[in-house]
């Protein structure tokens, strides 16, 4: 029988019982770099400047969803208008900035509405799933 990886039955196996992806996480997550990285992230003066970021970035971009108008903080999140956010994360990962960039970017570049905007998870991954429009939007046939 040909082996694969014991979380992902349908991809080739890579090593020690893993796919390659599943390997290559497994490796990261033993690295003491990325270990360190973890522990300074969790530490709490971190989580203090990570939610003053979000705070600032919301107070300048509107506590509220640009979409269907929600307003409870905890669904909001920043969308990127022209759909950079995947690729932007990807960028941000591999130089070890994930964890404050989102927001940090989005303050260093004087919070610019054209490319930000605030969305409620809903709003973001209907939009993500619903190639770029959120279905909201399709209902009511404002595009
Ligand atoms: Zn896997
Ligand atoms: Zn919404
Ligand atoms: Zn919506």
């Amino acid at each position: 029988m040909k082996r694969v990886c014991l979380k992902h039955p349908d991809r080739p196996h890579c090593a020690k019982g893993m796919c390659r992806s599943c390997y290559r996480i497994h490796r990261r997550r033993n690295n003491p770099k990325y270990r360190a990285d973890q522990a300074r992230i969790a530490s709490a003066g971190m989580q203090r400047r990570r939610a003053k970021l979000r705070a600032d970035v919301l107070d300048a971009l509107g506590r509220q969803c640009a979409c269907c108008g929600e307003t409870i903080e905890r669904f909001l999140t920043v969308d990127h208008i022209n759909g950079e956010g995947a690729s932007e994360r990807r960028r941000n990962r591999r130089e070890g900035l994930d964890y404050l960039a989102p927001y940090s970017q989005i303050v260093a570049a004087g919070f610019p509405r054209d490319l930000y905007q605030i969305l409620c998870f809903n709003c973001n991954s209907g939009r993500y799933l619903n190639r770029g429009i959120c279905p909201h939007r399709e209902t009511f046939g404002v595009v």
